[in-house]
């Protein structure tokens, strides 16, 4: 098999003392188009960031494209962050964001030149935005907002496309747009790595799935990984994987304490007799 386009190899790091993550070991190739799952702290984003070079692992050593980063930058790896948690107090309109994604190849010249505002506004249309270019990024839907990083990062021409839990905060419908947008891309040739904490969304759209729990806990595809075997212990719960039309679907046992098992509460009591 050719060379692995990211290779995690015995990787470790912390930001304190405990290890957000430990011991991972993972390869992702050309042309894969894979998400990065687990529950909440399991360290998904924290292995975007040491991909990304954000990050410099305490053991181990991250290679992309064979060069070992040593927490430097990957130029060939574009990043969308998760819009989430973008502060969206700056006053910027969405063609300077998608502008941005060339700021490696402007070198010393300040500003954008004519071709790059070409291939901004071309970017723009081809992600079925473009007559948003002079819109404030503030004043668009979540579905939209994702589609301007996604062109500020393709404006880059990366080999890589790291995205940060690219579904969050938007509705099913613009869950399902993005991630076909995904496949499309893959298809013409970009590698992608996503994380999300969706199961079912994984389930449905990604052909491959590294889960993940601190350490790498399996990878495969989705049939393969979300099995109650595997997705129990990480979970803490009863799991449920069923197949339906033939499609994977992960559902979790609810807890004994449903609402009707709530006893009353003394205060809301109160307040109701007292009404
Ligand atoms: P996930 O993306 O799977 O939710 P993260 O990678 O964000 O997980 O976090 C993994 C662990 O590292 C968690 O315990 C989290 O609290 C911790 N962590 C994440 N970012 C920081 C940070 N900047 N400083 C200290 N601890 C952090």
């Amino acid at each position: 098999m050719s060379e692995p386009m990211v290779e995690l190899r015995d990787v470790t790091f912390g930001y304190g003392v405990t290890p957000a993550v430990e011991k991972i070991n993972l390869h992702l190739h050309r042309g894969q188009f894979a998400g990065l799952v687990g529950p909440n702290g399991a360290g998904k984003t924290t292995i975007l960031r040491l991909i990304l070079g954000l990050l410099k692992p305490n053991r181990g050593t991250v290679f992309v494209e064979g060069m070992d980063l040593r927490g430097k930058p990957s130029p060939c790896v574009a990043y969308v962050p998760q819009i989430e948690t973008i502060d969206w107090s700056f006053p910027v309109t969405v063609m300077q964001v998608v502008l941005m994604g060339r700021i490696r190849r402007m070198g010393h010249r300040p500003w954008a030149s004519r071709a790059d505002q070409i291939a901004a506004q071309k970017m723009l249309a081809q992600l079925e935005i473009g007559d948003l270019g002079a819109r404030h990024i503030r004043d668009l839907s979540g579905g939209q907002q994702q589609r301007v990083f996604l062109a500020r990062a393709l404006l880059a021409e990366p080999d890589l496309l790291v995205l940060d839990e690219p579904t969050a905060g938007v509705d099913l419908q613009t869950q399902e747009n993005i991630l076909h947008l995904l496949a499309q891309l893959n298809r013409a040739g970009v590698t992608i790595l996503m994380t999300t904490h969706d199961l079912n969304a994984a389930a449905a759209h990604l052909p491959w799935v590294f889960c993940v729990n601190r350490a790498l806990v399996a990878s495969g595809a989705p049939e393969q990984v979300f099995t109650p075997e595997i997705l129990n212990p990480i979970y803490k719960g009863d799991m449920v994987v069923f197949h339906h039309n033939g499609k994977l679907f992960i559902g979790q046992q609810p807890h004994a304490h449903t609402y009707h098992d709530v006893l009353p509460n003394p205060v809301l009591g109160d307040h109701a007799r007292s009404r």
